[in-house]
């Protein structure tokens, strides 16, 4: 038996803010199917997790967590839930806040939670032979791992699921955070300051992105955030798996946020349609394509892109809602186009996952014209909730959109290429005639339907890259 260690941030259903959340509550899931191996999990205690989850939790044990010259205690707890087992660290000075990032010491809040990883090690009954930890803030896990070593032979993998978010620090805080000796300060420092990203990159067994076109892409300036020069060192250890969905917790027909549930009947779907549009105030009409998006309001979702032609292409007859929260300039704008067209645009700023399972399964057609997109599991529930991707082919949306051909009558949404904003308006447009063709907007519905990505090829590939690691059985 191999077992593995995930070390995240966040894991649906105990704490989201984005799709991490949803790859780590449901990637060890489907590992799990294959019996050779074990996967536990490790996340920090946020004050945010439910009382309904903290309840259930056991207390395993405190530790002290050398940081620099302090000594922090931390307290685990554990909790089982479907047959995976999860450690939560627990200390109040760093985890004891509002929300989950956001605070001018988070760089030293997942060092911290690094740092306690690496200490949790010696305390925990079933010992990891891999330690596969997630984005910047479990990345000094990977680093520590290596350099301290509290499992002989412990192999690491690194998984990036967005470069553009590094922990990058002052490179003074080394001395702050680590007694180490300066010679590990190069495998940390990516131009001049301490890089939680960089130092998972330089000490990783292996680096996976979670679709194979970003894994391509971020070894160009463009996509590489600054780190293509190493990324492109690394390359040979670096390979992209794309991101599943778990399709029970996404499934159109047992969803028990939808008012009307369905398989691929167009006509439940639109009674979906009809039950938002009743409920956020819009004209009642079946047949008005609704369009919708989905998202974090940031720069990186292609928001530009949509501020540039919104007006204009909401001279058409369509409806269109946003559910998003974020940046404040991107909210004023949207609540900016609810007020000015009233009967066509709603707003929605706020981050609530009901709600967007009732958007996703009474929609259309979704929009996400990202600048960059490791995988994107927006577009994947869309498809699994029949409504139509449009998309900016880019990393994972172009691994899994593709855009449809009228002659072929092949593909399974729209997309466009460069990040431009009247290419969007112009797919756009494309997408309302095809809707509009009723013997076309069923070809593409019948194509939309057959869509699958589920975890389990995937889950497979996660496998042949563990089984490819020297694993040291004790
Ligand atoms: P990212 O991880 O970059 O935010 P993804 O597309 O990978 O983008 O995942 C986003 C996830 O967060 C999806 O499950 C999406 O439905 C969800 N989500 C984003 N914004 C909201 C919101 N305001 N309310 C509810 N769910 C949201």
């Amino acid at each position: 038996m191999k077992n593995v260690l995930f070390v995240a941030s966040e894991c649906s259903p105990f704490i989201k803010t984005g799709g991490l959340a949803d790859v780590i509550g449901s990637l060890p899931q489907a590992l799990k199917e294959n019996k050779r191996i074990d996967v536990q999990v490790m996340l920090p205690l946020y004050d945010e997790i439910l009382d309904e989850w903290k309840t259930k939790m056991d207390f395993y044990t405190s530790i002290r967590v050398p940081l620099g010259w302090r000594n922090q205690e931390a307290k685990i707890y554990t909790l089982t839930y479907n047959q995976i087992t999860y450690y939560f660290i627990s200390n109040d000075y760093y985890f004891s806040r509002k929300g989950v990032y956001g605070y001018y010491d988070d760089g030293e809040r997942f060092v911290f939670f690094s740092r306690a990883v690496i200490e949790a090690l010696n305390h925990l009954e079933q010992k990891p032979h891999i330690l596969h930890a997630h984005d910047w803030q479990a990345g000094m896990a990977v680093a520590l791992a290596k350099i301290i070593q509290p499992i002989k032979d412990l192999k690491t993998i690194f998984t990036i699921h967005n470069l553009k978010y590094q922990g990058i620090m002052p490179i003074e805080t080394f001395h702050d955070f680590f007694q180490l000796p300066p010679e590990h300060i190069g495998g940390m420092e990516w131009h001049g300051m301490l890089n939680c990203l960089k130092s998972a990159l330089f000490h990783a067994d292996k680096i996976t992105t979670v679709s194979p076109a970003y894994a391509e892409e971020i070894k160009d300036p463009y996509y590489g955030e600054g780190l293509d020069p190493i990324l492109i060192e690394r390359s040979a250890d670096l390979v992209g798996i794309l991101n599943g969905i778990d399709n029970k917790e996404y499934n159109p027909l047992t969803d028990p946020a939808l008012p009307v549930k369905y398989r691929s009947s167009r006509a439940r779907k639109t009674e979906n349609k009809i039950i938002l549009q009743e409920k956020l105030g819009l004209p009642v009409n079946g047949e008005s394509p609704l369009y919708i998006m989905i998202t974090r309001l940031d720069e990186q979702k292609g928001l530009h892109l949509v501020m540039h032609i919104l007006d204009e292409f909401l001279q058409e007859d369509v409806q269109f809602i946003l559910l998003g929260t974020g940046d404040e300039g991107f909210e004023a704008y949207f609540a900016d186009m609810a007020h000015r067209y009233p009967e066509k645009v709603v707003s929605l700023l706020t981050f609530n996952e009901d709600l967007a399972r009732q958007l996703y399964a009474a929609a259309d057609f979704f929009i996400m014209p990202s600048k960059f997109e490791p995988c994107g599991l927006a577009q994947l529930i869309a498809l699994q909730y029949k409504t139509v991707p449009i998309v900016r082919e880019t990393g994972g949306l172009k691994d899994t959109v593709q855009p449809f051909n009228e002659i072929t009558v092949e593909g399974n949404g729209f997309s466009f290429s460069n990040y431009n904003a009247h290419e969007l308006l112009t797919v756009l447009r494309y997408s309302l005639t095809i809707y509009h063709n009723l013997e076309l907007w069923a070809a593409l519905n019948r194509n939309v339907n057959k869509s699958q990505f589920s975890w389990k090829n995937s889950a497979q590939e996660y496998m042949k890259l563990y089984d490819s690691l020297d694993v040291q059985y004790a």
